[in-house]
């Protein structure tokens, strides 16, 4: 038995005669939400046999759910082989303004989602990291994720949708199914969500930076910086003695972006690890010349960890200095502060799930 999720229109519809049912199927499990063949009712009933007998549509259950009281939810998922990982969605609210001056409210999504179960990078500040690296996720698991968001929270067809890979693993050491996952989010017939919504996070590998810069596909880039000399940042994030912070700045600069938009670099604030004024007048040279917006995060504390969370103070000087220098940057907000907010977090609290049936 397939993950149907798994499967590009292309290569479903290399698979079926007559060609045009990849498409049927695809708005049936992308716009119409079926979860069942039984439910495409323009297919005939051998026809929906058949592909029963060869392909399943959901890759995933949801065992445990967490709302925080900002309205980001964060899902817990078993894999078919008893994994688990961690997306999240962050409701937030968009506001338009017309012509004629009115400012109308609407509701955005961003949906945060898992690339591996597990993560190799070892990153000292991240409880991902401690479990180890256990596997790569399908491009159809992480799709999945999204659609099951998507279904189970009733958002409509139409609703924009944000795609972040930032949850749990590490996505450029998952290249060829993140991008498959990418090309398939894509998909008119499917989910329809651009390339320009997604957003491609990594800690920094800079010859998989530039390979997805060779696919081209218009994705978003976000480069996990958190700190400005190689010394702090090597203590931090192994992966930096392979690529220095030099070797990623490069990488960067040779990624193709669409001109209207940046490279977000995402700034993990520790207390009296790398949140001195210094640190951001080192951070405001490191850009100097790149299309870049900075995105502070709160360091999330978690048990074992030897970090603390900076005062606000120090964020807000950090952030002040920044955009003195005409660095945009932006606060990320603690979504879900009270919920287990960073992603492993979940996971690590509802350890046991994985062996009820692995
Ligand atoms: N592996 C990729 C994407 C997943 S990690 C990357 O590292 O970019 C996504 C983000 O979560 C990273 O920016 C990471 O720094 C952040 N993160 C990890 N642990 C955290 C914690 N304890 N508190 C807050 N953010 C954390
Ligand atoms: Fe992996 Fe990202 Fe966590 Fe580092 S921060 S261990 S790269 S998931």
């Amino acid at each position: 038995m397939r993950n149907l999720l798994d499967l590009s229109q292309d290569e479903l519809a290399n698979l079926l005669s007559p060609k045009f049912r990849a498409k049927q199927i695809y708005e049936w499990v992308y716009k119409k939400n079926a979860r069942s063949f039984d439910e495409m009712t323009n297919i005939s009933k051998d026809v929906r046999e058949n592909l029963k007998s060869e392909f399943y549509l959901d890759p995933l259950t949801c065992v445990r759910s967490e709302t925080s009281k900002d309205g980001s939810i964060k899902y817990l998922f078993k894999l078919t082989d008893g994994k688990t990982i961690e997306s999240v969605l962050l409701p937030m609210k968009e506001e338009i303004s017309s012509e004629d001056g009115s400012v109308e409210r609407h509701a955005r999504y961003t949906i945060c989602v898992s690339s591996q179960v597990g993560c190799k990078m070892g990153c000292s500040f991240c409880l991902t990291a401690k479990g180890g690296f256990v596997r790569n996720l399908s491009a159809g698991e992480i799709v999945a994720q999204i659609l099951w968001i998507k279904r189970e929270n009733n958002i409509p067809y139409e609703r924009r949708v944000n795609v972040v890979y930032m949850g749990m693993g590490e996505p450029l050491d998952n290249l060829a199914n993140v991008s498959k996952a990418v090309s398939i989010l894509k998909d008119n017939d499917g989910l329809a969500i651009g390339a320009r919504r997604q957003t491609i996070s990594t800690s920094g590998l800079a010859s998989q930076i530039k390979k997805l810069g060779e696919l081209d596909l218009g994705v978003l880039l976000a480069i996990s910086l958190h700190a400005v000399t190689d010394e702090l940042r090597a203590k931090l994030m192994p992966i930096n003695k392979a690529y220095n912070i030099a070797a990623v700045m490069d990488a960067v600069r040779a990624f193709p972006i669409d001109m209207r938009k940046r490279v977000m670099f995402e700034y993990l604030i520790m207390d009296k690890v790398n949140d001195n004024l210094s640190d951001a007048k080192a951070l405001v040279k490191l850009l100097h010349g790149i299309k870049a917006k900075v995105n502070l995060i709160l360091f999330n504390p978690h048990e074992g960890s030897p970090y603390q969370r900076p005062s606000i103070e120090n964020v807000e000087n950090f952030r002040t200095y920044l955009q003195s220098r005409g660095v945009t940057c932006t606060i990320r907000q603690s979504k879900g502060l009270d919920i287990s907010a960073a992603c492993g977090q979940l996971k690590e609290r509802s350890k046991g799930i994985e062996n009820d049936n692995a």
